[in-house]
């Protein structure tokens, strides 16, 4: 019997597109879920040919929006997935969603075919800066839709960005006491990037500098009310998101969808999983160890010193960084101040 895989489902379709979103999704009316459906239900009977009838330790539905999707949809795409692999009771299905497609009718509808925790796009409070992201919904639609969630028997997540054009730590230290009035139990902050080939791309925006930036990201922990597990999230111990831990912790998972990528594990051997079925790709060992480490240093609790791991460190430039970098019997990992610079911290601890 192959090994547990996560499953993430990719849903590439938006009302419409936010300014600074370079993430695969269209903006479409009237999106064909039936093809949707069908091509998501045959990938499902396709991994569980290949790996048998595994379990499936968590489901995320990302996106695009994967609130936008008919009701039927969703429950046929987990009929597809409980029919082919075993899916226990305490499997988390995680939906991302945009307040402007979601009302309590529909959620209930969604968590009584299993939808457990709800991740909803927030972004910011406010309805200038809201516009100006290009959202489709204003703050109250945002705060209507966490009060609706939260009154229900489901885990909830709020995303907000923060670094827009004007910001400073004042800005920041008053969206996270913001946050801290709402009762969440996890939340994740991103910092505004500008992408090449979105509408931000092309406006050349006066963004804060990086001290700035470096300052923002430094003072929110110590004013949010939840702790950080990650480089961008933080929730009460417990709840954090199991999909994005066992992920970043390296464990195996499988992408549907035309965008959707994977690493599977299958018969002692990685693969990289693309969206299109055929594409299987072998990843040697000490590659996927890169990975492991890649991922699992964005976790404040750091990378687990296996075997495979330590191999591919560079002991003595760590040793001599404890400024940056903490080794211990079991785990590495990077200090406040490792965080800051963790792309360039990874090029260094690696050999
Ligand atoms: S809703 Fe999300 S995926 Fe869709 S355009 Fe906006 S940021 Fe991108």
């Amino acid at each position: 019997m192959n090994y547990p895989h996560n499953l993430y489902i990719h849903v590439p379709f938006c009302r419409s597109k936010c300014k600074y979103c370079a993430f695969y999704s269209v903006a479409c009316e009237k999106p064909d879920w039936e093809k949707y459906c069908q091509n998501i239900c045959d990938e499902i009977k396709f991994w569980a040919n290949r790996l048998g009838k595994i379990e499936i330790p968590t489901v995320f539905f990302g996106g695009g929006t994967p609130s936008l999707m008919p009701v039927d949809v969703m429950a046929r795409i987990l009929q597809t997935v409980s029919d082919n692999f075993i899916v226990n009771k305490d499997c988390e299905i995680t939906m991302e969603s945009n307040p402007k497609t979601l009302n309590h009718e529909k959620l209930s509808d969604f968590v009584s075919m299993g939808i457990n925790r709800l991740s909803v796009g927030v972004q910011s409070l406010n309805d200038d800066e809201l516009k100006f992201l290009g959202r489709c919904h204003n703050a109250k639609e945002a705060l209507d839709l966490l009060n609706i969630a939260q009154n229900m028997n489901i885990r909830v997540s709020a995303d907000f960005i923060y670094g827009l054009p004007g910001h400073n730590v004042k800005s920041v230290v008053n969206l996270c006491n913001e946050i801290n009035k709402l009762g969440l139990e996890h939340v994740s902050l991103y910092e505004l990037t500008i992408e090449e080939n979105t509408p931000f791309g092309k406006m050349n925006l006066d963004m804060p500098n990086n001290e700035t930036m470096a300052k923002m990201y430094t003072e929110i922990p110590n004013v949010l009310n939840l702790p950080r597990y990650e480089v961008s999230n933080y929730a009460v111990p417990g709840q954090e998101c199991r999909h994005n831990k066992n992920i970043w912790n390296g464990e195996p998972y499988i992408g549907l969808g035309k965008a959707a990528a994977g690493r599977v594990y299958m018969n002692g051997i990685w693969y990289e999983q693309k969206g299109n079925n055929e594409l299987l790709e072998k990843i040697p060992n000490d590659m996927r160890a890169i990975e492991k480490i890649i991922t699992g240093m964005r976790t404040v609790s750091g990378v687990r010193l296996d075997s495979d791991i330590k191999s591919q460190l560079n002991t003595d430039w760590i040793l001599k960084h404890h400024d940056l970098v903490v080794m211990d019997e079991n785990s590495l990992r990077a200090t406040d101040a490792g965080m800051l610079i963790l792309d360039d911290l990874i090029m260094e601890i690696t050999k």
